[in-house]
């Protein structure tokens, strides 16, 4: 039998790609989540319209942790239910992987506006948590308030989310006031089609929609990261990220400020009242913003989708606002000798060269496939974390070999305390019951609907 354990922190995407990767070697590893169910941005990131793809990833994740080798261990949150320092040091792993991923929202970076969250400003983590759960009929979580004429900070894939879910809740409730009845399904469909149904236009239904604010111009926005470096590649990415805003705005019927940027905040009775934007133009590839340019825009609504960043752990070394890593392709995390970095945590991208050629031309073939087929695109960039992470595992494999393995006394002390950690939260071992019976209830099934997609 092989003597390695290692240990997982994290069991999304790249942490089950980790464990799948050792289990294919017959290397035992012990997968710990701070969540009850190990999906990651699957579950909270990526928006609820995504039924399919959804619990299709699912699956995927759900096969590779209930393989014999892997040990999973809900609600144990590195940092709080498990010390850092601790579990690298003593407990006798021959390696610790930290594939916790990114949940911290940039902050916004105007001066004072985080004392608003809540009041007026939401960031896109916990705005899409909310947006997924929402509707559960066990939903504890935070209850956010929108409003129409909010202002979405951001130029991605993740903002463009935003924008949808924000234009498909504001019109579904004003349908509501009119005694129409709708559903996400449909809206998704687009939320123009479904006004034109009812005779119906935005203005009547008294909105004006959301605008997303953009630093830069359309053209730039990074909705895909495909090959840019000939004057041909860039002209037809450019047009594709025209024809994808182009075609996500006509479907949902938001409004796109490019060329600005946040540089104030508007205070009124307590709350955020909006933002003071600056013009911005590009030259030479870089955003230089006009003096004397600024403009004060109410909203009663601010969502910031600016990327996020993994969250410190106490004692895990941070650089830039990931994880220091040194070592080249295996991310080893500094001044550590078998702990090590994986997926959205290290923001893998760009430390593994193979995997990355192989992202680049999956993207460029696929881009325009995102005006019919959003899925596929959102499917490919969980395949290539899979790559990257599978990449980078094999690169260690080898090395995990040469690692000195828990002793039989560090063994017996690393099963006792999996033991509890587990036993402290109800989690009796079975990976797939436990699956199934803490599966959040899903909207579609609350509208007697099939899974969309
Ligand atoms: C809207 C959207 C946009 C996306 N954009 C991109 C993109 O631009 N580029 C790209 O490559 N991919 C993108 N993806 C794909 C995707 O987010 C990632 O590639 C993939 O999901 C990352 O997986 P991960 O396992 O690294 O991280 P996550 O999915 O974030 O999983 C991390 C896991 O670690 C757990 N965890 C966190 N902290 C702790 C802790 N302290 N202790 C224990 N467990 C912890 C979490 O509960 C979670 O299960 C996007 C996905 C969505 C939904």
């Amino acid at each position: 039998m092989n003597p390695h354990i290692v240990a997982i922190f994290g069991g999304a995407v790249s942490g089950a790609e980790a464990s799948h990767q050792l289990s294919q070697r017959g290397i035992r590893s012990v997968v710990f989540d701070q969540s009850k169910l190990p999906y990651g941005k699957i579950e909270d990131g990526l928006p609820k319209w995504h039924a399919k793809l959804r619990d299709k990833e699912e699956a995927n994740i759900d096969e590779k942790l209930s393989d014999p080798h892997v040990t999973f261990v809900p609600l144990a949150k590195l940092g709080k239910a498990i010390d850092f320092q601790d579990v690298a040091q003593n407990w006798g792993f021959s390696a610790l992987f930290l594939a916790t991923g990114a949940w911290r929202d940039r902050p916004l970076g105007i001066a004072g506006v985080d004392d608003y969250v809540g009041k007026g400003l939401y960031y896109q983590n916990p705005f899409m948590h909310w947006y997924n759960h929402y509707h559960e009929p066990n939903y504890e979580g935070q209850q956010l308030e929108l409003a129409d004429g909010a202002l979405v900070i951001g130029g991605g894939l993740a903002s463009i989310d935003i924008c949808k879910a924000l234009m498909m809740e504001t019109v579904q409730a004003a349908l509501v006031l009119r005694g129409i009845q709708t559903n996400m399904f449909d809206l998704e469909r687009g939320i123009g089609k479904v006004l034109e149904t009812h005779g119906l236009t935005l203005a009547d239904l008294g909105l004006r929609g959301c605008t997303l604010v953009y630093r830069r111009r359309v053209k730039d926005m990074p909705l895909f990261p495909g090959e840019t470096d000939t004057p041909e590649k860039l002209a037809k990415a450019e047009a594709v990220r025209e024809k994808v805003l182009l075609n996500a705005q006509s479907k949902f019927l938001f409004n796109v400020l490019p060329c600005h940027v946040p540089v104030d905040k508007i205070v009124e009775n307590g709350r955020l009242a909006g933002l003071v934007l600056r013009e911005t133009i590009m030259e030479y590839g870089k955003v230089t913003e006009v003096a004397g340019s600024d403009k004060p825009c109410h909203s009663p609504l601010v969502v910031s989708s600016i990327g996020s960043v993994p969250e410190p752990l106490p004692g895990v070394p941070m650089k830039n606002g990931i994880y220091e890593v040194e070592g080249g392709q295996c991310c080893r995390l500094k001044g550590f000798e078998n702990v090590f970095a994986v997926g959205n945590a290290v923001t893998g991208r760009g430390n593994i060269k193979e995997s990355v050629e192989h992202g680049k031309s999956v993207s460029q073939s696929i881009a325009e496939g995102y005006l019919t087929n959003p899925d596929g695109v959102v499917s490919e960039q969980f395949r290539q974390r899979e790559d990257e992470v599978s990449a980078g595992v094999t690169a260690l494999a080898e090395r995990i070999g040469h690692m000195k393995p828990p002793s039989d006394e560090q063994r017996s002390l690393i099963g006792q305390r999996v033991k509890s950690l587990q036993d402290a939260v109800g989690y009796h071992g079975d990976y797939r019951a436990w699956a199934d019976a803490n599966r959040p209830v899903r909207l579609e099934k609350l509208l007697g609907l099939e899974a969309h997609g």
